[in-house]
């Protein structure tokens, strides 16, 4: 199991261990979601694997089913709520636009899309 050094936790690790408050919205045995603290449409959710993966780019066969689980819990949470359309987004590594290096799959709905 990788073990990382305190300095090493991301924002996303002290929300999966609530040490740090979010609006959460969907909690399964694998899978973690929030609000965006500054969304960019009226819905606008982060969509956490439990399990710590950096980035889109850092997925090995091991670890290939984590964005699966995201997009299907994503999913649940769209026809529960009723939301016919919506927007998945994955920013990959620093060029990509991923700041936070905790694999997270952006869900965005609403007018602004
Ligand atoms: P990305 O650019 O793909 O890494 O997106 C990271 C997202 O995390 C951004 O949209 C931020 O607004 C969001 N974010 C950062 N800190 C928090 C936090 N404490 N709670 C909720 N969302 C956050």
């Amino acid at each position: 199991m990788m073990v990382l050094r305190m300095s090493e936790r991301t924002v996303f690790h002290r929300i999966r261990d609530r040490e740090i408050p979010a609006d959460i919205v969907y909690e399964d045995e694998s899978i973690l979601a929030f609000r965006d603290i500054r969304p960019k449409a009226a819905t606008h959710l982060l969509f956490i694997p439990k399990r710590f993966v950096a980035s889109v780019a850092d997925v090995t066969a091991a670890t290939a089913h984590l964005p699966g689980l995201l997009v299907l819990a994503a999913q649940k949470f769209a026809k529960e709520r009723g939301i016919a359309g919506y927007k998945l987004v994955f920013h990959v590594g620093k060029d990509g636009g991923q700041e936070v290096m905790y694999l997270h799959l952006h869900f965005l709905s609403g007018q602004e899309l």
